[in-house]
């Protein structure tokens, strides 16, 4: 699948919604997003860039698209599912470093585009997938994105036409000054990718205005694509729709028609319709302020925003998100910023910027009942909240943001202090977690043993553990394998919950992530 005109089209929501589509067929699917940047992975990236990291149980720092496509099939992805650019030349260096090209010279082509189209075959090595739905990231003419135009070319040749489909997601810009729907942008960028010795298979025009017959007509033959291979993707009030949009265009037959393969019958996609139905139709509605520091870009906490809309269905509720910035919430204006919330969540992030808002945040909803989820940062800072002004040392601080303090109540592990390189280091992916039975999160997950995702260098500092428990903040979830205390809840209070990890990642629309819905639950009885 690739990407023509502009950015931002929604390329890895219509890779998600198709793959769906596909799975629900019967096939099995994954999807692979290609990332043309020259950062090995987007671990190093701030927020700001290119929205949040998203992380997978293997460990990854990945592009945000993963978190799409786990959200709409259910099914984990891995390292394998992103690869960027600068990945794939670090794999061609190592390998000239120990002379695997054995004296030649190593080019663009063919090493890197080789080493491309292993990554792509990598993804379902062991014939794990009958259908690999790969991502060209960025838009098709960027320089970055060549390498990868030309390996689809190589492997649509050596897979043979059967094999390989190239879907290009296009845009139809809508003039409303002469109320026209312009394909010339589109017909552009299809010339593109001619130029570059590729056809494409499939079009989808994504639009503001449903498109007339004689306009997809006039696309498919500029273009020379089948006329009934194109689709349309009109805006739409929430991505989950766009899977039935799909639907109705019939894209998932046309690829299926175009690969040989089976597409008897549709779908009912019961599961999925009922998931929309209570969306559409809440019957509770509740304002949660989520305390961040990079909320200018809302995309830097997408998952957390789509596990309240997975959970927010589920409850039957309608999820207001108030986005809050912490650098402006201080002890003087916080109970004006959050007194008409119904829950706060407190989220991740990274560095001293805005991180006292955060503290006094978590104060505020431990002081007047309100329910709380602090996530990784968002829980580091609710411990040291209680350090201060209930355990009374004043100074307690995480020695993320300040080495000289008397509490070092949130520090590092011993294994990270010897640690320089930032990229990958972190305790990452997915842990063991036991969880006590007496406490709010058993309660939400009902079972004992849980695998979370991590993303994290700092942990809760086990020196102060008695002291903490003695005064009501309790360790209820425990790695079993390092002790490091996974969570903490407060026992006098509605709901209060700091997770180091990050339940975030895990929440999908089958399975909207449980600590999110009871957080909501907590939030609807308040
Ligand atoms: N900065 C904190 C740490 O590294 C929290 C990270 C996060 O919130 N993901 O431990």
């Amino acid at each position: 699948m690739t990407g023509g005109v502009t950015s931002s089209l929604g390329k890895g929501t219509l890779a998600a919604s198709l793959a769906m589509l596909l799975q629900a067929r019967g096939y099995s699917v994954t999807i692979q997003k290609l990332d043309p940047y020259i950062n090995v992975d987007p671990g190093t990236l701030n927020p700001y860039e290119h929205g949040e990291c998203f992380v997978t149980l293997d460990g990854a720092e990945t592009d945000l698209d993963l978190g799409h496509y786990e959200r709409f099939l259910n099914v984990p992805t891995s390292q394998a599912n992103n690869v960027t650019t600068g990945r794939i030349y670090q794999t061609v260096i190592e390998k000239e470093r120990k002379g695997d090209y054995l004296g030649k010279t190593v080019q663009v082509i063919p090493h890197i585009t080789d080493e491309i189209k292993r990554r792509i075959k990598l993804v379902s090595s062991g014939n794990k997938f009958d259908i690999v739905l790969t991502e060209i990231g960025g838009t098709v003419g960027d320089i970055e994105s060549l390498p990868y135009i030309e390996a689809v070319r190589q492997l649509k040749w050596e897979l043979g036409a059967q094999n390989c489909v190239v879907i290009h997601l296009t845009l139809v810009p809508f003039l409303s000054a002469t109320g026209e729907s312009k394909t010339k942008p589109t017909q552009h960028s299809v010339k593109e990718l001619l130029e570059e010795g590729i056809q494409p298979d499939v079009l989808v025009l994504r639009t503001e205005h449903s498109l007339s017959k004689e306009i997809k007509r006039k696309v498919a033959l500029f273009c020379n694509v089948e006329e009934n291979a194109v689709a349309e993707s009109v805006d739409v009030s929430t991505i989950y729709e766009v899977p039935l949009k799909m639907l109705d265009e019939k894209l998932d037959q046309t690829v299926l028609r175009k690969l040989g393969l089976p597409a008897e019958n549709e779908p009912p996609l019961i599961e999925w319709r009922e998931f929309l139905r209570r969306l559409n139709n809440p019957k509770y509605k509740i304002k949660v302020g989520l305390v961040g520091k990079y909320v200018e870009l809302p995309d830097s906490y997408k998952s957390i925003s789509e596990a309240f809309v997975h959970s927010g269905s589920l409850n039957e509720c309608d999820v207001d998100v108030e986005f809050i910035h912490s650098e402006e919430i201080t002890e003087d204006n916080v109970n004006e910023k959050l007194k008409d919330l119904d829950g706060i969540l407190v989220a991740p992030g990274f560095g001293s910027r805005g991180i006292e808002g955060k503290i006094i945040t978590a104060r505020f909803a431990r002081e007047n009942n309100i329910p709380y989820l602090g996530i990784c940062l968002g829980m580091q800072c609710a411990v040291i909240e209680f350090a201060r002004n209930v355990l009374k040392m004043e100074d307690a601080h995480s020695t993320e943001v300040d080495l000289n303090t008397s509490y070092p109540v949130i520090d590092l592990m011993e294994e990270q202090k010897s640690i320089i390189d930032k990229g990958g280091t972190m305790r990452l992916g997915g842990f063991r977690c036991l969880l006590d039975k007496n406490s709010k999160a058993f309660k939400a997950y009902g079972k004992t043993e849980i695998i979370e995702r991590h993303r994290h260098r700092y942990e809760f500092n086990d020196r102060y553990l008695e002291k903490f428990k003695n005064n009501g903040m309790i360790p209820v979830g425990i790695n079993p394998e390092s002790n490091l205390v996974e969570i903490v809840e407060l026992a006098d209070h509605k709901w209060f919950v700091g997770v180091q990890f990050h339940p975030e990642y895990g929440s999908t629309v089958v399975n909207p992530h449980p600590l999110f819905v009871h957080f909501i639950k907590a939030c609807i009885e308040k």
